[in-house]
């Protein structure tokens, strides 16, 4: 299977991709993780990305097709994968349909967390005290400042998605303002529907 899963910053989506990846046996590809990896490793890309990630905006669509497509071309991709995190623009997901397309493959489907503005700084700053607490690093995009940053990303490039999906007729919505355990059954049940349809 091969599912996308966004969502505002903040909506809990690796959350959720962390229970559906174990449920349906597929990698998890995020490209936040992937990109936070390359900045760890100081690589080419990590250079080029670091100052947008922590200043909260996108890094550019080639940077991030060329590592996506790499990704999926490899072998534990072979059945499926969890897009996360990717696409964040229209051109993104233009080019994810293409790449599929070229291997005659397709998604079977799209989900979106929908979470309110303000729900999302009060989920960002509760993060911020418990990273604190666990004596874990803070993400320097993980402060109320650059969320509202995140959020106009994820607004103006990101949201565009909700439609582009809707009218290919591959999009669920889930209410992910519920508790976690809720958001989970919620998507399972969207996706066992578009299985079974
Ligand atoms: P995330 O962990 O998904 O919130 O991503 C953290 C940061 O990585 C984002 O704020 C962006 O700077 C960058 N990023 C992750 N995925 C993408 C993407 N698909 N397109 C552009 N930038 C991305």
């Amino acid at each position: 299977m091969r599912l996308v899963l966004m969502g505002p910053p903040g909506a809990g989506k690796g959350t959720q991709a962390l229970k559906l990846v174990e449920r349906y046996t597929i990698p998890h590809l995020s490209t936040g993780d992937m990109l936070r990896a390359e900045v760890s490793a100081s690589s080419d890309i990590g250079k080029k990305a670091k100052a947008l990630m922590d200043a909260g905006n996108l890094v550019p669509d080639d940077i991030l097709v060329d590592m996506i497509a790499r990704r999926i071309s490899k072998d534990d991709c072979r059945n499926g994968f969890l897009l996360d995190g990717f696409p964040r623009t229209v051109a993104q997901a233009d080019a994810l349909a293409t790449m599929l397309a070229e291997k005659g493959l397709g998604l079977d489907g799209v989900f979106i967390l929908d979470v309110d503005d303000q729900a999302l700084v009060e989920r960002i700053e509760r993060r911020v005290v418990q990273d604190k607490a666990a004596g874990k690093p803070v993400r320097a995009d993980d402060t109320p400042e650059k969320l509202k940053t995140r959020l106009e990303a994820f607004h103006g490039q990101t949201k565009p998605l909700v439609d582009y999906y809707q009218k290919k007729g591959l999009l669920s919505r889930i209410d992910g303002m519920q508790p976690v355990e809720a958001v989970a059954a919620a998507l399972t049940k969207a996706l066992e529907h578009r299985k079974a349809s």
